[in-house]
């Protein structure tokens, strides 16, 4: 049997005073963001906000000067990436693009692509989107069917694409598409960047549970796509999806999404809550303590080019699963009724946690899913 590769990773000597930084920064800059907002945690969306961070360098701060970049090392982000989680802060419009769409580019992307495109993600201004589910073919993402046709100069995609977050405010999409005709399942995908204002994209909104729409489905009806815009080798994009996987799973965000309800907890309970609750919050402090190792060891093999697709699994599968279980839990402890009216934050957070939580072990890949991938990546199927 083969084993996970988890392994004890420290914090760069310099994260303390990045940390101090950024929290200063952090009180200053949310000083009037209500409590009740951050509980939206980074599906909160504020351009003041991104080009706050921009000014500070703190977007693709991993990435190389040249191409604006700030050159430091993956554990540096992780300290940053912690801190706006831990405030809530509002990081959509670039989150994407640091997290996972500035790295694909880096990894694949043409000297060309990466000058384009790299420089205005970093200043704040170029937001991206995932385009990987369709109709269909969400969990099971090798029966995309969106199709490329090549043509003079590029190619015309035509196709649907669902659940896309934020792609009514982003500039770009990185669709997975279909470009060698009848190929089947992992063969013949290429990953293209397809501008959203381009003629023949129409962006629908979807609302979901909690009544809002951040998320979309996507129609591309005979769009073109210059052919500098393909990334990485044609045909060979499920490769990049999977690495591009393991940066979207194991991050600060799969353990943190829900921690504005434990300071709410905190707040409301007071500095002596009852054993009950004492009990209850150690336990959960716990197991974020060693996801937090766990999340830090793989962004420690991401900065390493290792592919920790397998811990990343593990990581996703069990923060979505202690953050499903805070709400409920949270609800039993204080018998507050949970309402998303009304000046009681703890009330209104746990409310809203309530109802966004079934979509966490949805959004980046299932619960089924991900506990497939551990058994293969342990040799257990
Ligand atoms: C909030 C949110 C945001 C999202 N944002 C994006 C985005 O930006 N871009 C994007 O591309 N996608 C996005 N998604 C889509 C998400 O990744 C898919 O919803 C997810 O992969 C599941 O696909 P599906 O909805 O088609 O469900 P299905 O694939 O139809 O699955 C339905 C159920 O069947 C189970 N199942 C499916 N196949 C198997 C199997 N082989 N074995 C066992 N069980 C199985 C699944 O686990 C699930 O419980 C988002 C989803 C959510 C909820």
């Amino acid at each position: 049997m083969l084993a996970t590769a988890f392994e004890p990773c420290e914090l760069p000597p310099q994260a303390d005073a990045l940390r101090q930084e950024i929290r200063q920064f952090l009180q200053e800059a949310l000083k009037d963001y209500p409590r009740a907002d951050r509980a939206h945690s980074w599906m909160g969306f504020s351009i003041a906000f991104t080009k706050a961070l921009a000014e500070r360098g703190w977007i693709g701060m991993t990435w190389p000067v040249e191409y604006g970049g700030g050159g430091q090392s993956a554990l540096c982000r992780y300290v940053l990436a912690e801190e706006l989680m831990a405030a809530g802060a509002p990081v959509l419009a670039h989150w994407t693009a640091d997290r996972q769409s500035g790295p694909l580019i880096l990894a694949y992307g043409t000297e060309a692509q990466k000058r384009h495109f790299l420089p205005p993600i970093v200043r704040g201004e170029s937001y991206f989107c995932i385009g990987m589910s369709e109709p269909d073919s969400g969990s099971d993402l090798a029966a995309a069917r969106t199709k490329a046709v090549r043509v003079e100069g590029g190619w015309r995609v035509s196709g649907t694409k669902l659940w896309t977050t934020n792609a009514h405010r982003c500039h770009y999409m990185i669709t997975l598409v279909r470009t060698t005709p009848g190929s089947q399942r992992h063969e013949g995908l290429t990953q293209l960047i397809i501008p959203l204002h381009s003629e023949g994209v129409t962006v629908r909104p979807i609302r979901d549970l909690a009544g809002e729409s951040h998320f979309n489905e996507v129609v591309f009806d005979e769009v073109f796509v210059p052919d500098d815009h393909l990334i990485g080798t044609e045909g060979q994009a499920w490769q990049q999806v999977m690495s591009e996987l393991a940066f979207e799973r194991s991050g600060p965000e799969r353990y943190l999404s829900t921690v504005a309800l434990l300071a709410e907890l905190l707040r409301t309970v007071g500095p002596r809550p009852s054993v009950a609750v004492q009990s209850a919050i150690g336990n959960l402090v716990a197991h974020m303590v060693v996801l937090r190792q766990m999340s830090l060891s793989v962004a420690a093999q991401l900065d390493a080019h290792r592919d920790p697709a397998l811990e990343a699994a593990c990581v996703k599968e069990l923060g979505t699963t202690l953050e499903q279980r805070m709400p409920e839990l949270m609800h039993t402890l204080l018998d507050v009724q949970p309402s998303l009216q009304g000046d009681d934050d703890f009330a209104r957070v746990l409310a809203y946690t309530m109802q966004v939580a079934p979509s966490f072990s949805l959004r980046g890949g299932t619960r089924e899913i991900l506990r497939g991938v551990i058994a293969r990546g342990l040799g257990l199927r």
